[in-house]
């Protein structure tokens, strides 16, 4: 497909091999194999966003990475790149389905008692595999959660596997959160997230999320995985923590996490970042659906330089950090589709000292925050129209300029 073709498509998720129009440029989505970029591949990929794009790499909520900027010329450039480090798949359908969050410690932390990475090589062979799953929405998606310190069992996706001792328990995306239906053995687990996706094609009419299939749908797609799960032994309370920082992992072990504000990294921070987490023998960045990284330490001394190091270059490693607390897209100008910078005004937000959660959005498809926040901020011809306990589709109470939004924070 060309690129010019490709770019007509619509409803879908940028991909290298698919990229998405935005207001500075192509988009391109990497999605990293197993929920982890390999330092070499990590470094490819900035140098990558600085030479073919505008160095502006985002860290998206399906924990890929999004190189921005990219023109219709350049984007062979990266495509290049990213075959070089076989970070592609083989056609644009198939980098389309592969939509697989990874606990962004596995493998890594000794709590999680199965490495999940195994779990998830096999959805990706199995979904690259069978091409009747290529028709899948392009945002069904998959979670693998190893059990452990950092669990994003608090995801949606679609089709989660959780790790419960030593079996797998199988959740299914409902309108009101993941059901966990049964569990089945870590051999068993990826095949039975593909018969769930398959059950889904076949039930489907318009519905692009399983959440959406209704009561019906859903008891449909439960009966099917039914004879093939075990019973669970009481609920899966769901874990939200977000460490950042220092994490002590046990047995010696210590991670390190790292955000960006708004998840945005500079291509010159991820390489700086890289030589320091190299140093401090770590293999691999993982990105988290909460748009942060993580890293494993070879020991406490040289997890704190991480830390320092991470501070340094202008990233984030207190979880309280205020900023974290405010989801804004980029706005204009890189998105044609907004009259406000949100981002620039979000960080003069920020050190305003609001104490609930902020959503600043360029427009209103609010593309940087679907769940509601305690205020939003909607940009319309250069001013913010006001949300309170929503989300950017409901009501405004009312439009303020820039300059007066500050005041709404101390309401
Ligand atoms: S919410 Fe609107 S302005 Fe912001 S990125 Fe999405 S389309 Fe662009």
């Amino acid at each position: 497909m060309s690129v010019a073709a490709a770019i007509e498509v619509k409803g879908w998720c940028p991909g290298v091999l698919r990229p998405m129009q935005s207001g500075d440029g192509l988009i391109a989505r990497v999605r990293p194999w197993a929920g982890a970029f390999g330092l070499a591949e990590a470094s490819a990929l900035a140098d990558a966003s600085e030479v073919f794009g505008n160095g502006h790499i985002d860290l998206t909520r399906r924990a890929n990475l999004q190189i921005r900027g990219l023109g219709e010329t350049s984007l062979s450039g990266l495509q290049d790149i990213v075959e070089r480090h076989r970070l592609v798949d083989r056609s644009a359908d198939a980098e389309a389905v592969r939509n697989i969050m990874v606990s962004p410690l596995a493998g890594l932390d000794p709590s999680e008692r199965i490495d999940v990475r195994r779990l998830a090589r096999a959805l990706e062979s199995g979904l690259a595999a069978d091409t009747a799953l290529h028709s899948l929405p392009s945002k069904f998606g998959f979670l693998v959660d190893g059990g452990g310190s950092v669990s994003i069992s608090g995801e949606r996706a679609d089709v989660a596997l959780r790790v419960v001792g030593q079996a797998v328990a199988v959740g299914l995306d409902t309108r009101s959160g993941a059901e966990w239906i049964g569990r089945t053995s870590p051999d068993a687990a990826a095949k039975t997230a593909l018969m769930a996706a398959r059950v889904f094609l076949g039930v489907r009419r318009e519905q692009r999320r399983l959440r959406d299939l209704g009561d019906e749908g859903l008891a449909h797609v439960r009966s099917v995985l039914a004879p093939l799960l075990g019973p669970l032994d009481g609920d899966l309370p769901v874990d939200r923590d977000r460490p950042l920082g220092m994490i002590p992992l046990g047995a010696g072990r210590t991670a390190v996490g790292i955000a960006a504000a708004f998840g945005r990294l500079e291509a010159h921070q991820l390489r700086s970042l890289l030589a320091v987490v190299e140093d401090a023998g770590a293999t691999d960045i993982r990105p988290s659906p909460w748009r942060s990284l993580y890293v494993g330490a070879r020991d406490i001394a040289a997890a704190h330089r991480v830390v320092e190091a991470a501070r340094d270059i202008g990233l984030i490693v207190e979880a309280n950090d205020p900023i974290l607390r405010i989801d804004a897209c980029p706005g204009a100008p890189d998105c044609r589709s907004s009259s406000v910078d949100a981002r620039r005004d979000a960080r003069r937000f920020a050190a305003l000292g609001f104490a609930g959660t902020l959503h600043v959005s360029g427009c209103a498809k609010g593309c940087a925050r679907s769940t509601p926040a305690d205020l939003v901020l909607v940009g319309e011809q250069g001013h913010y129209q006001v949300v309170r306990q929503g989300t950017t589709r409901d009501a405004p109470e009312r439009t303020v300029a820039v300059e007066e939004a500050g005041t709404l924070f101390h309401v």
